[in-house]
């Protein structure tokens, strides 16, 4: 991942006082290359790069961490910066009623589910009433498709009527929410296979009836490049207020996101995760820039710890490790809570720090097994062993080996692990993710 290469790239750096423009330069090489993996653009890349540069030269490095360090937070806070800030921007519904929400976007980006999506939101998460039409007279059943998917949120529908324009459904549909008392009205506009003269008219003579509070482009993040040029061709036409990424459940690896906010001067409001109508979650830049560093998905390790995870042990986990007492009895903890979280493989991928403790394991012969032979060795220590692993010296660990029917070596590699976990923690802490450890364990 790039928080490695750029570990890497700087390890041999550590000690001297201040980021020099070599060093950098030589760094950026490499996140240049991580930007154009994760499908972003390459003058945003560009831009990006010169920022962080800018920042990162002469920099003092700080004295609790490496200038690697140091670096992939310059790079993590431009890249959330650039994403739009720490914070989720919502939907504006304060205006008066009906609050008009117009859906923009190519056919299949997502614009029909992503309207029924917020349909709901809106209904359960605001507690206002919502109603939506379709506009969309092109696409056979399109209308029906809306219908079908506001009786499963339970919102309501504009009654279909055959033959009717664009333009006169968005009358319509207007007067009907008044009538109806809707706080917000959401328009589904029809799209097209690509950009053409036809889609933009069509839907500016639907902006001008509607005076649209909100206009949400919807682009398909799994589209890459192609997302962010129909970004730019929409921007064009019609004042965007926001954006909506769907297939962020994909494997679209944030590059679209990044270009996508720099390209519209717009924030990204949502990110739809998934077919069912709740996969739609509040746009997190950091979580994005998560993604495209490759730090490891902290978060989405937190919501999955934080089914099996019991509440007590987690709480008292958490405040060991940010003292910095991680011991072996934690470790154990650990271990099982793995075992429960379906083994290493699935870990490795999530946490900075696993990669390696699971090369490490594995370039040793190591299994999934060996999670319970671990759990047998600190087993056979004494509490005071367990509570400070420097007390092993060669004749202990031989008395620990036997009791747990293991070798001096495997006692050996678990200590090394027990190190190396202990090191990733640290270092997640240094990188300010601790707030999502945290809630890991909460
Ligand atoms: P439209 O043509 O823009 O109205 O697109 P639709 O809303 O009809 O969506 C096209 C397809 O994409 C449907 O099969 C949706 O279920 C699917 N889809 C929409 N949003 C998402 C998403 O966030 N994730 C996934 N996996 N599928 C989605
Ligand atoms: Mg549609």
């Amino acid at each position: 991942s790039l928080s490695d290469r750029l570990t890497g790239v700087f390890d041999r750096l550590r000690g001297r006082g201040a980021l020099n423009e070599q060093d950098v330069r030589e760094a950026m090489r490499e996140v240049r290359i991580a930007l154009l993996e994760a499908d972003v653009a390459l003058p945003v890349a560009r831009e990006f790069i010169n920022k962080v540069t800018e920042q990162a030269v002469g920099q003092q490095v700080l004295k609790s961490v490496t200038p690697g360090q140091q670096v992939v937070k310059i790079v993590n806070d431009e890249l959330v910066a650039m994403l739009g800030g720490e914070d989720a921007v919502g939907l504006e519904l304060e205006a008066k009623p009906p609050v008009v929400i117009m859906m923009v976007g190519l056919q299949g980006s997502g614009k029909t589910t992503s309207t029924a999506k917020l349909g709901r939101l809106i209904r359960e998460k605001h507690g206002k009433k919502a109603m939506m039409a379709s506009l969309d007279v092109n696409r056979p059943a399109a209308q029906e498709q809306l219908a079908v998917l506001g009786q499963q949120v339970d919102v309501a529908t504009l009654p279909i009527v055959a033959g009717q324009q664009p333009v006169d459904i968005a009358r319509r549909a207007m007067e009907s929410a008044k009538l109806q008392a809707a706080d917000v009205l959401l328009l589904d506009t029809a799209g097209r296979l690509h950009v053409d003269e036809a889609l933009m008219a069509e839907m500016k003579a639907v902006a001008s009836v509607a005076a649209p509070t909100e206009v949400l482009l919807v682009v398909d993040s799994l589209t890459g490049q192609d997302a962010v040029n129909v970004a730019q061709s929409f921007s064009g036409e019609i004042d965007l207020t926001g954006v909506i990424l769907t297939r962020m459940d994909g494997d679209a690896r944030g590059g679209a996101a990044l270009s996508m906010r720099a390209v519209t001067g717009k924030p990204i409001k949502f990110a739809g995760t998934g077919e069912k109508l709740d996969a739609i979650e509040p746009f997190h830049p950091s979580r994005v820039a998560n993604r495209i560093l490759g730090m490891g998905d902290v978060v989405s390790l937190v919501e999955r710890a934080s089914q099996v995870v019991e509440k007590e042990d987690a709480d008292r986990m958490a405040e060991r490790m940010m003292k910095g007492q991680f011991d072996l009895n934690d470790l154990r903890t650990q271990l099982r809570q793995m075992q429960n979280m379906g083994g290493l493989g699935m870990l490795a991928g999530m946490l900075p720090g696993m990669k390696k403790a699971k090369a490490a394991m594995q370039q040793s012969g190591m299994d999934d097994g060996v999670l319970g032979r671990m759990d047998a060795i600190i087993g056979s220590m004494t509490p005071k062993e367990r509570a400070n692993p420097a007390l092993l010296n060669a004749k202990r660990k031989r008395r620990v080996a036997a009791g747990s029917g293991t070798q001096v070596q495997d006692i050996n590699r678990l200590l090394k692990m027990h190190q190396e976990m202990g090191k990733a923690m640290k270092q997640i802490k240094k990188m300010g993710g601790l707030k999502g450890l945290g809630a890991l364990f909460g």
